[in-house]
């Protein structure tokens, strides 16, 4: 990575000293599955907890998830063939013990949920409702509320942190950094310094840390994400000196609603799970011809024969064919008042989709435990690379994943051995910038259209090399400044994300997963690596992908 995005270790300047303290044992940062789950884990044992949410509860890409959870509980199903469907899907570079384990406590992390008040659509006669998505080779993809299985879910584990009385919930509450001993590579996360708008900034020291900042949707001009959906935490743990993975892979859903001036709304897969087809300018269904699996082949494989479909045609979108369907508005409520709003009725309009940036398969690299290179900082869910996903995540799998591994690592935190001693001095000291003002909402919107057109569906090395040097250059002048409020860091932090997304882009000469390059159409075996980054190196670590290594041998 080029100097600038190494050079800051922290956002801003601060003495911890002279900062108001706040001591925990576990600090968990983000409120969507994966950090809620992780709270439970280490409330339950005997852990005392804060977790941080720079947003409300709604707005967490948990709360928006529709389709469902992915798990092995029908007759006829197998954990052999969810395995084997998740590394189809990961094309090579899924770590086999993280599918393994997730995918076998699938059931019983549900099961739980269940029993904590969950509550998932069920057939007339009592049991679960089971619906199937695109890259499933069984249907085993377990909904609520038809498509507000996010919601559910989220509230179900609210409500059960609250009911445990030892998790403090701080919300509006931004983590800026992580804390760690000393500035040098490998040193102990400490905690945390946080800004709330009411307090300010706080020093939170924990014995363990776990990142659970979710995704970086929102650094592309089309996402499906919410907005605080920026990459804070992927970004503080670069700067922290935590290997940040896979970064090349972001997974884009191929059906969004693509309306001028409507937000870029989902159209679940599920929909296309229930015999929804995709149309061309013709009205022809093209899918058929380009894959087996048609309108259910992996989403990379569909985003990617929209965008050669629009490019042969011309036009801005596709068009998503529900009229044939039925009962389109009882099994998906939500997506059809969604539509509603643009007098759009699925039983006799088509509906406007196109691709949009989704999911952000890569992010801190952690072992089968949320452990990552930092002794005292765990990850988990979307923020974290656990090998899951390898380079394309398959339909319903990060519920799952932030499920079981929320558990793990947090109960892994509240075992970390090490206490908290005297709080440390902890010393920012950072030059004042000597470039001019800058106009902020301009950097983020250029970096977001600039991410959406040269790191986006179809990618060339030109064009990636083009997006580096215009990062570099517009890291020079952005990075340098010291802010007072989110909106400065979060545009930092998007910064430093898109760098790391482009690099890792163009150091991947080959097509693999979600990543697909023009001027490299096939798998290389050279590149069958997780590409690690790490603050101070210029140039990637390989790490060979975890396959036959027994479970709790890896790193
Ligand atoms: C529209 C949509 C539909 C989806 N549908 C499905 C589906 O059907 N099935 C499925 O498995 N997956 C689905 N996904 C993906 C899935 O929802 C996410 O991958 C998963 O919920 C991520 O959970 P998480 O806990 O890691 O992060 P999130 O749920 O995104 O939570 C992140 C938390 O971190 C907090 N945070 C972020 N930055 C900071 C900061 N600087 N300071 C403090 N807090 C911070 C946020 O406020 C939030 O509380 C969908 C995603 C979207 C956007």
């Amino acid at each position: 990575m080029e100097r600038v995005f190494n050079d800051r270790r922290y956002l801003i300047p601060f003495r911890s000293t002279l900062l108001p303290q706040i001591f925990t044992d576990v600090l968990v940062v983000g409120a969507g599955v994966a950090g809620l789950r992780a709270a439970i884990a280490a409330a339950e044992r005997g852990a005392e907890v804060i977790v941080l949410s720079k947003s409300d509860l709604s707005h967490t890409n948990t709360a928006w998830a529709q389709g469902g959870i992915a798990s092995v509980m029908e007759e006829g199903d197998s954990f052999d063939a969810h395995v084997d469907d998740t590394l189809t899907a990961g094309a090579g570079l899924c770590d086999g013990p993280a599918v393994r384990r997730i995918v076998g406590d699938g059931p019983a992390r549900l099961r739980e949920c269940l029993g904590w008040g969950m509550a998932l659509d069920r057939a007339a006669d009592g049991s679960l409702s089971v619906g199937r998505e695109g890259g499933h080779s069984a249907r085993r993809i377990y909904h609520a509320g038809g498509d507000a299985t996010g919601a559910e879910l989220e509230r179900c584990l609210a409500a059960k942190v609250k009911s445990l009385g030892t998790v403090r919930l701080f919300t509006q509450c931004f983590l800026l950094d992580f804390v760690t001993a000393t500035s040098e590579p490998g040193s102990r996360v400490l905690g945390a310094i946080t800004h709330h708008p009411r307090y300010g900034l706080q020093m939170v020291w924990a014995r363990s840390t776990v990142l659970a900042s979710g995704g970086a949707g929102m650094v592309y001009r089309e996402t499906t994400n919410p907005h605080p959906a920026t990459g804070d935490g992927l970004a503080a743990a670069y700067r922290a000196g935590a290997e940040v993975a896979d970064m090349a892979f972001m997974q884009f859903h191929p059906t969004v609603l693509y309306l001028p001036g409507a937000a870029r709304s989902l159209i679940s897969e599920a929909v296309r799970g229930e015999g929804a087809h995709l149309l061309d300018a013709d009205s022809n269904r093209f899918m058929p011809e380009v894959h087996e699996l048609a309108e259910l082949a992996p989403r990379d494989v569909v985003s990617q024969a929209i965008v050669r479909q629009i490019a042969s045609q011309g036009g801005q979108h596709v068009w998503l064919d529900c009229r044939h369907m039925g009962g389109f508005a009882e099994r998906f409520p939500g997506i059809a008042a969604t539509l509603k709003r643009f007098d759009l009725d699925p039983g006799e309009d088509l509906i406007p989709v196109h691709p949009a940036a989704h999911y952000t398969v890569g992010g801190a690299r952690t072992d089968h435990a949320g452990r990552t290179n930092l002794p005292g900082l765990f990850a988990v869910g979307e923020a974290a690379c656990s090998g899951l996903h390898g380079a394309n995540r398959l339909a319903s799998n990060s519920l799952l994943e932030g499920l079981v591994l929320g558990a793990v690592a947090g109960d892994a935190a509240a075992s970390n051995g090490e206490a908290l001693g005297k709080p440390a001095k902890v010393v920012s000291d950072i030059p004042l910038s000597d470039h001019g003002e800058l106009d902020l909402s301009d950097v983020r919107s250029s970096l977001r259209s600039a991410m959406w057109r040269n790191v986006g569906i179809q990618r060339t090395g030109a064009k990636l090399t083009d997006a580096v040097e215009m990062f570099d250059f517009w890291g020079r002048y952005t990075l340098d400044k010291i802010f007072d409020d989110p909106a400065g860091w979060e545009t930092q932090n998007m910064l430093l994300v898109g760098a790391l997304m482009a690099r890792s882009a163009l150091w991947r000469e080959e097509s693999r997963g979600c990543h697909a390059r023009e001027d490299f159409p096939a798998l290389a075996d050279r590149f069958r690596v997780h590409d690690c980054w790490l603050r101070g190196s210029g140039e990637p670590v390989a790490r060979p992908v975890r396959d036959d290594a027994p479970a709790g041998a890896d790193r």
